[in-house]
């Protein structure tokens, strides 16, 4: 089968959910001999005599790729047919004369003004039936013919006059897929809809019993009665009305980018320059509307953008979470952190500064986490337009600013991190995440408000980070054996081949964990019955006969001697009646709907461990029961090192090891001995002896510290 015919298939809307796979394999890595270092470069917005001065700058700091003409379809296609190509042979020209590699990105996040007035009913519609406007960007339906024709127009004609330059070192198709732009509503959507309806049901039939649609009469007699969910009378429509829409969306939006991205593998080939990779740019965790694993085997290149919660005090945790993902999506092989801020964006409710070393911590965590390069939004920082408090890497005050002199820094630094470039993160536990559970958890009809996918995924791998455990995020349908611990924060979708592929992780010798209100309907939306979780009952032990969701400003006691620590904590959201069916009760309800029944639980099945929590644990509780499955497990859960102390190791081909430490905290902390001691240390030719830190050049006999807010990256050990 050609690679074309594979994705058609796997792209078959009828078909299973998709079993992710590795960005395609063997694909290519930008020809960059560092860590890639750089922004986005919007020199539209400058008069040409500044693009000298960027370009100077860019040398300064050390950058060797840009993304270029990310919104410059206006520019570049100043009427329909008609491209004005000859600023970006400038600009192209100067920055390979610099030495500086370009990511040369199709425009089609930002449709021209000319386009959408000739075409009006490309704006998208929304479930209300207002039709959103221009003045913006990302104004298109993922539908409207003509707006595919034109995508692939400019992506064709760019690729026609540049496939084979020599600047350019990859291809960025579009901007933030799925962010805001996702569903549409107008008659060629609702059009789409249906012939994607009739591809995976076949019949309306397996339509109606897919749906359930006896549930208040529903049944639809002809495929013309189907429409788009729209604002009811009711909070909602039919949840596998909206489920299916959800998926229907995912893959309209992939299929724009697999448009685009084709036209331009087509050029590449042409040109005899198929080793330069394509790949758009993500924005995990914060974009619901795409399936992400799906799109992980179209890309060559997992690219991220990720911008702090401002206000959060501890959104390094989500930031790690983020690049974990990031990494995971590329089957462990290298990044790219596409876009992240150097200080402050303009788009939150109170956009905070980064603190001094802030940005250095942020941009090392994404590198410890995979990322062979970190890039910015933006250059330089606008003077007007939407993001002109968006914070650059040469802001408004210019290079008399700490930003600029922190940006410099960084890429000296990310310099002398060159020979990390191809290692690996190691990771020992995997977070399942799938997109499917999200949609259908968090639809109107459902026990409580509360039940929030994010916040469980997001906590469970919190408790990990502070245990110092580095975590891959999985699909429920991947290949779980490599990992010695798989965590479950939230599955209630759970494909009956999901649960098979549990049962045969934990029946191997796994360790699972499974929260509450997971494996509890099928792909369908339609609950297992017998008793909940119908898809995970066997390997848990456990059955619940009924849901127990708590008042808002409800706590639970849970306690258990069985439990190390104090022994007692709280649960807050959430209780279950659970009946044991084989399972050990771990910690029990002290009070509440679910008094004196199992609250979490620990199974013996086959030749692993399954534990349950069947309520929502305080943070240290949590902390306390991943510990102990950590320990099933054999994974070493390092609750004595501060929590401010980011760890996580890479590892090279060769088995050189590079520690990255990372201190969040105002104190100095050290390196626990545990994660610098192994096997024989590396002291090669050109290795000096002991733990080296490769940003300072400082090596260290004995205990190495790291100061409050720095980083160490040391070269450890071989293997
Ligand atoms: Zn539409």
């Amino acid at each position: 089968m050609t690679l074309q015919a594979e994705r058609a298939t796997a792209a078959s809307a009828a078909g299973p959910a998709p079993a992710p796979a590795p960005a395609r394999p063997g694909r290519p890595w930008p020809r960059l001999d560092a860590l890639a270092y750089g922004a986005d470069y919007n020199p539209e917005q400058w008069p040409e005599e500044v693009w000298a001065e960027d370009v100077e700058l860019m040398r300064q700091a050390g950058v060797n790729l840009v993304s270029l003409g990310i919104f410059a379809w206006a520019l570049t296609e100043p009427e329909p047919g008609r491209f004005e190509f000859g600023w970006l042979d400038r600009v192209l020209g100067l920055l390979h004369g610099a030495g500086i590699g370009v990511d040369l990105a199709t425009p089609t996040a930002a449709p021209p003004n000319w386009f959408l007035a000739a075409h009006p009913h490309v704006r998208p519609v929304t479930a209300d039936g207002v039709a959103l406007g221009g003045s913006s960007r990302q104004t298109y339906c993922p539908h409207a013919p003509e707006y595919r024709e034109a995508c692939r127009r400019i992506a064709g004609a760019l690729a026609d006059r540049y496939a084979g330059h020599p600047a350019v070192l990859m291809w960025h198709v579009h901007n933030e897929y799925g962010a805001p732009t996702a569903e549409c509503h107008c008659p060629a959507s609702v059009e789409a809809f249906r012939s994607w309806l009739r591809a995976r049901y076949g019949t309306l039939d397996a339509l109606n019993a897919a749906w359930s649609s006896t549930f208040w009469g529903q049944q639809y007699s002809a495929w013309e009665q189907l429409d788009t969910p729209r604002r009811t009378p009711m909070a909602d429509v039919n949840p596998g009305h909206r489920l299916d829409f959800q998926r229907f969306t995912s893959d309209s939006l992939l299929a724009l980018y697999t448009d685009q991205r084709d036209v331009i593998e087509d050029r590449l080939e042409r040109a005899g320059r198929a080793d330069v990779p394509v790949t758009t740019n993500f924005q995990l965790i914060n974009c619901k509307s795409v399936d992400f694993w799906a799109w992980a085997r179209e890309v060559d290149v997992a690219a991220n953008d990720h911008y702090l919660a401002a206000e959060r005090p501890d959104n390094h945790v989500e930031l790690a979470l983020c690049a974990d993902f990031t990494r995971s999506m590329g089957g462990g092989a290298p990044w790219l952190l596409m876009e992240h801020s150097t200080s402050a964006v303009s788009w939150q409710p109170r956009n905070l500064a980064k603190r001094p070393g802030e940005m250095r911590r942020n941009s090392l965590a994404h590198v410890a986490r995979g990322a062979d390069g970190a890039m910015f939004f933006q250059w330089r920082a606008s003077r007007g337009g939407g993001e002109k408090f968006h914070s650059a890497m040469l802001p408004h005050g210019g290079t008399r600013s700490r930003i600029w002199r922190e940006a410099v820094a960084l890429g000296a630094e990310l310099a002398a991190l060159r020979e990390v470039q191809g290692s690996t993160t190691v990771a020992d536990a995997a977070l399942l995440w799938d997109w499917e559970s999200w949609w259908a958890l968090e639809q109107v009809f459902r026990p409580s408000v509360d039940l929030d996918f994010k916040e469980r995924q997001l906590a469970y791998y919190e408790q990990l980070w502070r245990g110092h455990v580095t975590a891959d995020l999985a699909h429920p349908s991947a290949d779980l054996s490599g990992y010695k611990l798989v965590v479950v924060p939230q599955m209630y979708l759970c494909r009956a081949q999901w649960a098979e592929n549990l049962r045969g992780y934990v029946r191997g010798g796994g360790t699972l964990v499974v929260s509450y209100f997971s494996g509890v309907v099928d792909e369908d939306d339609a609950v297992y019955l017998g008793g909940y979780p119908g898809a995970l009952r066997d390997i848990l032990g456990v059955s619940v006969d009924e849901f127990l969701p708590l008042r808002a400003d409800w706590t639970v006691g849970l306690a258990g001697p069985a439990l190390d620590g104090s022994g007692t904590g709280t649960g807050t959201v959430w209780a279950e009646a659970v009946e044991l069916l084989g399972a050990q009760s771990v910690l029990s309800y002290v009070d509440g709907p679910a008094a004196g029944g199992p609250a979490v639980t620990r199974h013996r099945f086959g030749a692993g461990t399954a534990w349950y929590v069947s309520s929502r644990p305080d943070p240290a509780t949590l902390r306390e029961i991943l510990r102990r499955a950590a320990a099933d497990a054999g994974v070493a859960f390092d609750s004595e090192t501060p929590d401010t102390l980011e760890l996580v190791r890479r590892e090279a081909a060769d088995g050189t090891g590079y520690l990255f430490a990372i201190n969040h905290g105002d104190t100095a902390v050290a390196v626990p001995e545990r994660a610098v001691s192994a096997p024989e240390r590396h002291e090669g030719p050109g290795h000096p002896p002991g733990r080296a830190d490769l940003l300072t050049g400082e090596t260290f006999a004995g205990p190495v510290e790291v100061p409050p807010g720095g980083v160490r990256v040391l070269r450890l050990l071989k293997r």
